[in-house]
């Protein structure tokens, strides 16, 4: 595979320890490979993941990191075999980067969860060729195989797409898998980036959508991104009232919790599908999964997935709320988002990183 020889010095923002923060950084993305695509990223979503692994909560974190995985921009240049992407398109990348597209998983469209080794994640990853660390979307630009690349639909705004490519693939996947539709009933717990993105989602695809929440001073926001109840989970009545009720409850909540309460609320055969990572659940009592309540998990979608969900969110006319912030305010936006203080994402202009000087490699 021939590579161009020319890097590009990148500015960026990362982590070089657990307790640094996340601050300027000089970083270089590598010269085009025949198949890579250059893009000039235009903004970047920040996930409660970037949090999570910038912070190394989940203990497989190398540093440094640049975090961002919800990335779309500009193509500026394209290797000499490139063919699905051409200078000036409007494209996105999503959480990862490479797989082996080889395997059983990627063959059936789950790059996800690449048998060989795993998803190449966008940041905090190994490239598949080199070994070199990949570093995300807080920079200027990025380097990425064409495949992983994806098309933002036409007329879609940039900075309202960026969030779609982890919080909205992620609610939109187990939607889809356990058939979400009319009639069905749906329960988002967590109303941040994911669990907003979740309600708008499942109220497109014709279910009755309930939050449930320990925030009241949310219960108005629910209404207006389109549910059609709300459930204070502090409030053991009104959770009790809702026993066996829903088909899925899909739970975003970032932390350690008991899962119990939300299995409570599942009907016979309905699905509890956790895309927080939460590491350790406290124990569990097997009994409380009579009643064929299904436990799981959901990670991302495919690259097929993704390009479905942009399409599905471009036809429906559905976008994330978002606050757009200069690259230079994230640590306020990381303690609003630990604080739960969100509505619901926020996105960095990458202007706001061009023009900053540079910093010393
Ligand atoms: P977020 O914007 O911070 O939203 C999380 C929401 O959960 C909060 O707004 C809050 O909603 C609720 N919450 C927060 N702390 C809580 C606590 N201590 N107890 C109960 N509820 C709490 O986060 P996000 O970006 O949506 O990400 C959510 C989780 O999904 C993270 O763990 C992230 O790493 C993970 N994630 C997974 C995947 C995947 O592929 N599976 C992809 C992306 C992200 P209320 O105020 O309404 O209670
Ligand atoms: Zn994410």
């Amino acid at each position: 595979m021939a590579t161009q020889t020319n890097e590009y010095p990148t500015k960026a923002y990362g982590a070089t320890a657990p307790d640094s923060g996340v601050g300027p950084m000089a970083i270089t993305r590598r010269g085009l490979r025949d198949d890579d695509v250059l893009i000039e990223i235009s903004h970047c979503g920040i996930c409660h993941s970037d949090l999570h692994s910038a912070r190394n909560d989940w203990g497989f974190t190398t540093y440094p990191i640049v975090p961002g995985h919800e990335i779309v921009g500009i193509v500026s240049a394209v290797g000499s075999g490139v063919t699905r992407h051409t200078v000036g398109d409007r494209v996105a990348i999503g959480c990862m980067v490479d797989s082996c597209m080889e395997c059983s998983h990627c063959d059936a469209d789950f790059e996800q969860y690449c048998l060989d080794g795993g998803m190449t994640g966008t940041y905090n990853g190994k490239d598949r060729r080199d070994g070199s660390l990949t570093f995300g979307g807080y920079s200027e630009r990025i380097v990425c195989r064409e495949e992983f690349v994806l098309k933002v639909p036409d007329g879609m705004p940039m900075a309202e797409a960026a969030p779609l490519l982890c919080a909205g693939i992620t609610s939109y996947s187990p939607l889809r898998t356990w058939k979400v539709g009319p009639g069905s009933k749906v329960a988002v717990a967590g109303l941040g980036g994911l669990g907003h993105m979740g309600v708008k989602l499942a109220a497109a695809m014709g279910a009755e959508v309930t939050v449930l929440s320990r925030s009241e001073s949310k219960r108005a926001d629910a209404e207006k991104l389109g549910a059609h109840a709300f459930l204070n989970t502090d409030d053991a009545a009104a959770m009790k009232a809702k026993r066996g009720y829903f088909d899925m409850v899909l739970n975003t909540i970032p932390v350690r919790h008991d899962v119990v309460p939300y299995l409570h609320l599942l009907r016979i055969d309905g699905v509890q599908v956790l895309v927080g990572l939460i590491g350790m659940m406290p124990e569990l009592h097997t009994g409380v999964l009579l009643g064929r309540k299904v436990l799981t998990g959901s990670g991302i979608g495919g690259l097929a997935e993704t390009q479905e969900m942009l399409d599905f969110c471009a036809a429906h006319n559905i976008l994330p709320d978002i606050e757009v912030i200069a690259m230079q305010d994230i640590q306020t936006a990381y303690d609003r988002m630990e604080a739960s203080d969100i509505k619901y994402r926020f996105v960095i202009d990458m202007e706001s990183l061009r023009a900053e000087p540079a910093v010393a490699t």
